[in-house]
């Protein structure tokens, strides 16, 4: 059976007035905002309205490591949302806003796909409510005071050599990512080295995911760093007086944005921070709301396990004070082929054929990795639950390959077809997440506050990378040291490595062992309240391919979008 295109399948889904989809999550009305008939946003005060009702059970979406196509996460959390609905259970979605950088790029939308979508699809992938917007509009201003500073005759001292504040678009551009700003006269500026980053990558997209009230965000965007004086010290967005008018740009983009499903279950579409160099996570506000206006909050997290699910545990939950009541753990069969290290899966190419063929021996070969994500998971005390995320391409031997590994595992397991079948197809998944959502919760961080930034990375990198060690390059031990002199001691660490790996090397599948985080560099969002050691090379404005997906999109006769997929 074939399955129209998203675009199709989203166009012709019954959207439900968002009155009712508010109702959906016990949130009266008159808290909406709307964005035209299908968008809306929800006011803050919806925190207060509902503080008084029992938090739902909080489910985290996470995956084995990913091969570059992606395994599923984002149909997974909409299709499990839509099948607690069916099983009686008020549930809801939260997920982050897509970058329109790989919607015109490689990825192509973000909004999850067959009859497991977030629709209306085009809203969601293109400009929705102008979040995106507003978090250039904030950086960049801030941008534009830091060179006007040094223009007006730097009354902080700032060092021209030492500032970190770059600028962001939200386009893939990779003749941005270097640039000279500042040529001509003296009118023009101060000619200097500087540059450009993916709008997701922004400090202020971590800072709109991380706060919890928009007194919190002005806060923190205080708090931000954009470079340090010729004295060493940090100079901040609140020393520049920029902080405030950048919350007053937030001041809307900070309210979620209420969508719905293709079988209309809620879904709060929230911040968009890069998954590498940022935690990859939607909103804390987003979740605190729908935490308690469902009986079932299900959230994806970016990247495998060891990334995305130990940002939400350690980063997300430290910061929110929510605990999540159990984890899914997308697996697929073309993934686990991969992890056996018989066959290459390129970003952009098609599945090479003998990958498709039937070969359950070539899943076991790559199931240590599955086997150390669902460590991963469990190590924080939360119960995982296998989802084989079924594609058309699969062969039963194969997904009962997985169901061994999951079993021997002790772990409940389900194929979920919520791809093709929507919520129906994902019963099995939903009715095993009750299951261990209602285990007594045992959540735990991994590391303290109080541990220094070298025991939180080797204590990550050891625990759930499966690495024997950590080093250290000169600049990034000096950054340390800085930072715990500075007071940023005390924070999260976010590490920004590959996600095709357990490891920081892309080629090594599996769960590898033997080898040794390198941290190259590190850098801090102070503002957001994370640590980034940067262990290999971490871009931060993604480039165009030789056949970018804004090729094939365009407009219709009747000037409806075409393309989008
Ligand atoms: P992730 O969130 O993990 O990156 P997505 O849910 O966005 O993954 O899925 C990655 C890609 O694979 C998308 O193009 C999606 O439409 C497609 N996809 C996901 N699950 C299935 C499935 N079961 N069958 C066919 N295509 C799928
Ligand atoms: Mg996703």
């Amino acid at each position: 059976m074939s399955i129209p295109s998203d675009l199709d399948i989203s166009r012709s889904t019954p959207l439900r007035p968002l009155p009712e989809v508010a109702e959906q999550l016990g949130l009266d009305p008159g808290l909406l905002e709307p964005y035209g008939t299908d968008v809306a946003k929800i006011r803050l005060e919806a925190v207060d309205e509902l503080a008084d009702r029992p938090a739902g059970r909080y489910v985290l979406v996470s995956a084995i490591t990913p091969t570059p196509l992606g395994e599923g996460k984002t149909t997974t959390t909409v299709g499990l949302g839509q099948a607690l609905s069916r099983l009686g259970k008020r549930s809801a979605v939260a997920v982050r806003q897509p970058s329109m950088g790989p919607t015109f790029g490689i990825k192509g939308g973000a909004a999850g796909g067959g009859y497991s979508q977030v629709v209306p699809m085009e809203a969601l992938n293109l400009h929705l409510t102008g979040d995106m917007h507003a978090v250039t509009a904030a950086h960049n201003l801030l941008s534009a005071m830091v060179d006007n500073h040094l223009h007006k005759g730097n009354a902080l001292d700032i060092d021209p050599h030492r500032i970190t504040w770059r600028r962001v678009l939200d386009t893939n551009d990779r003749e941005l990512r270097n640039i000279v700003s500042g040529l001509g006269g003296h009118a023009d500026g101060s000619p200097r080295q500087a540059g450009f980053d993916i709008t997701a990558a922004s400090e202020v997209m971590a800072v709109l995911a991380l706060s919890n009230s928009l007194r919190d965000l002005r806060e923190r965007l205080g708090r931000i760093v954009i470079g340090y004086g010729r004295s060493g010290a940090p100079v901040t967005a609140e020393q520049l007086r920029a902080a405030g008018a950048m919350a007053v740009i937030m001041r809307e983009a900070i309210k979620p944005n209420l969508m719905q499903t293709t079988e209309n279950t809620p879904v709060l579409v929230h911040a968009g921070p890069f998954g590498n160099i940022a935690h990859g996570n939607s909103s804390v506000v987003a979740d605190r709301i729908a935490v308690r206006g469902s009986e079932y909050l299900v959230t994806e997290a970016g990247f495998g396990a060891d990334m995305g699910a130990e940002r939400f545990f350690n980063i997300k939950c430290r910061n929110s004070g929510l605990r999540p009541d159990a984890a899914v753990l997308v697996a697929t069969v073309r993934a686990l082929k991969a992890h056996s290290g018989r066959h290459r899966v390129v970003a952009g190419k098609p599945l090479p054929p003998e990958l498709l063929a039937e070969s359950p021996a070539d899943v076991l070969a790559g199931a240590a990795n599955l086997r150390k994500q669902i460590d991963n998971i469990r190590l924080h005390g939360v119960s995982p639950v296998v989802a084989i995320n079924a594609f058309p391409t699969d062969h039963p031997s194969e997904h009962a390959a997985i169901r061994q590994v999951a079993e021997e595992e002790g772990v409940r397991v389900a194929v979920s077809e919520h791809f093709g079948e929507g919520g129906k197809g994902a019963l099995e998944l939903a009715e095993a997440v009750v299951e261990a959502a209602e285990e007594p919760n045992t959540f735990q961080q991994l590391y303290p506050d109080s541990a220094d930034l070298r025991t939180k990375i080797e204590t990550i990198a050891t625990k759930v990378y499966g690495a024997s060690g950590v080093s250290y390059q000169p600049a990034a031990a000096r950054a340390l040291d800085d930072y715990e002199a500075n007071g940023f001691g005390e924070l999260p660490v976010c590490i920004a490595k590959t996600h095709l790996s357990l490891s920081s090397d892309p080629a090594l599948l599996g769960a590898p062992s033997e080898w040794v985080l390198p941290v190259r560099e590190v850098r801090a969002s102070v503002g957001a309240g994370f640590v980034y050691p940067i262990c290999g090379d971490m871009r931060t404005m993604p480039g165009l391919g030789s056949h970018p997906a804004a090729e094939s999109i365009d407009l219709d006769e009747n000037g409806e979008i075409v393309g989008l997929s």
